[in-house]
């Protein structure tokens, strides 16, 4: 299987250089060259494997320079600090099915992405005898589960900006927390676009990145999306097993379209088991208006919700989507990116929107559905979702009438527990605390508290990096 890039500025390029490449040289985003399919006859084979041996079969369709035995030990590695040995368990919850994607070490989805990818890199940089100083900023999730991806990691170090008193407290503790020595976390005296101008300024300068030889996780990283891929597989066997299901539909609450775009590679991968994925957004909704109006048009602003982690004015993942809706055709995606730099916006024809809504339905979700949401779904169940997660199964209430009549995965994308306060607020308590958050004030923080100044930064990373 080799890659190349959505604007076909790359030649095609081994499983291991795209991990390595993150974005592509030219600006693209990296894509496999076919995408596979799986027939009747191995999905059939599929049934009955447990998720590290059904993530062994998915990711492994997309993977030829990897032994079987060193890729099948990278993923045990990474699914074994999990809660649970099913991973990402299906719990029925009314007529909804919820997929707990919240039981790693950080309590949100994010973390089968990067275990994985923090062991891909480990084992690849061992292999090419280099090191790499991951650098990143974070509002909250996406920094902790960086960090619990490559902790104690030694051929990796890792720095993740976040703004000072500006996280909620448990995810600032959920970063500080983490004794390893090969982990920096860098408060800066700032907000979170302080943090993310100083790293994207600091990338910019090549001499000191190559120097330093810095490397992101952000979420553009191939790699990331195809751990996703498997529990959209994991699911329909579970529910076809289960219930006799032949078709399912996701409900998937999307920020940068990374997950729900895991969710069209599994489409592609078990057609036509997976009927539609409904894309649920709070009010950042550049993706339901692209849904609804034809046309992809960046927002004013960014509004911030109680589902902080789809706060996006942008959804940096969408340029892989478009690649599908052209024809696989790297020119036009070069074009119409090259537009949406100038204008802001890509208009797409009826017959593209036609393609698009066969794949997607899409709902945005207000601020006060999400609470509502939750307050409903505990009332007639007792089961607490995240703000995130409800606004998941919102859009699948909304939509559930008029488009689907098959059985509906919610993708539960993070533990309540991270978000105690917007829970409180719906059902008047805080959620009960999982067990990795138990004592977690009560553990020693190590932070480097900065300005928000680029020279003190660097200056920093100069005297850690090694
Ligand atoms: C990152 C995140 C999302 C959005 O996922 P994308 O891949 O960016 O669309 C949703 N929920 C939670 C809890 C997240 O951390």
């Amino acid at each position: 299987m080799k890659y190349i890039s959505t604007r076909g500025g790359i030649e095609p390029i081994s499983f291991k250089d795209s991990v390595m490449m993150g974005l592509a040289t030219d600006g693209g985003l990296i894509l496999p060259e076919q995408l596979p399919t799986a027939g009747p006859e191995i999905i059939e084979k599929w049934e009955g494997l447990d998720y590290h041996e059904l993530a062994y079969e998915v990711i492994s369709l997309f993977i030829d320079d990897i032994t079987s035995k060193d890729l099948k030990a990278m993923i045990d590695n990474a699914y074994k600090n999990f809660d649970t040995p099913e991973v990402t368990p299906l719990v029925k919850v009314g007529d909804l099915h919820i997929l707990e994607l919240f039981h790693g070490p950080t309590l949100a989805f994010k973390d089968i992405a990067l275990q994985f990818l923090g062991n891909l890199f480990s084992y690849l940089l061992k292999e090419r005898n280099e090191k790499m100083n991951i650098l990143g900023a974070t509002s909250g999730d996406t920094g902790s589960a960086a960090i619990y991806g490559v902790k104690g990691k030694e051929n990796i170090n890792i720095f993740i900006l976040h703004p000072h008193g500006r996280v909620s407290p448990i995810q600032a503790l959920q970063m500080t927390t983490v004794p390893d020595k090969n982990v920096f976390n860098i408060a800066i005296n700032g907000t979170f676009d302080d943090c993310q101008a100083i790293v994207k300024n600091i990338f910019n300068d090549i001499p000191f990145k190559s120097q330093y030889k810095l490397g992101a996780v952000n979420s553009i990283n191939w790699a990331r999306i195809l751990a996703q891929v498997v529990y959209y597989v994991y699911s329909f066997l579970w529910i076809k097993n289960k219930e006799g299901a032949e078709r399912v539909d996701f409900s998937v609450p999307t920020g940068n379209f990374g997950d729900i775009f895991a969710g069209y590679v599994a489409r592609r991968l078990i057609s036509p088991h997976i009927e539609r994925l409904i894309l649920a957004t709070n009010e950042n909704n550049i993706l339901t208006r692209f849904i609804m109006e034809g046309r992809y048009k960046i927002a004013q602003r960014v509004i911030p919700t109680v589902s902080p982690s789809m706060d996006i004015q942008i959804a940096s993942n969408f340029e892989r989507y478009i690649y599908y809706l052209f024809g696989q055709d790297p020119q036009r995606v070069k074009r119409a990116m090259e537009q949406f730099e100038k204008t802001g916006e890509i208009v797409f024809n009826p017959d593209e929107m036609t393609m698009a809504r066969e794949d997607f339905a899409s709902a945005s979700i207000s601020q006060p559905e999400t609470i509502e949401t939750i307050r409903a779904v505990y009332r007639n169940t007792g089961y607490v979702l995240d703000p995130h997660t409800a606004v998941g199964v919102a859009a699948a209430k909304r939509l559930s009438s008029a488009l689907l009549r098959h059985s509906i995965v919610c993708l539960a994308t993070a533990h309540p527990a991270k978000f105690a306060r917007t829970v409180k607020e719906a059902i008047g308590h805080e959620p009960k605390r999982p067990a990795s958050l138990e004592d977690i004030e009560k553990r020693p923080t190590r932070l480097k508290l900065l300005p928000a100044d680029i020279g003190a930064v660097k200056a920093y990373i100069q005297q850690q990096a090694t």
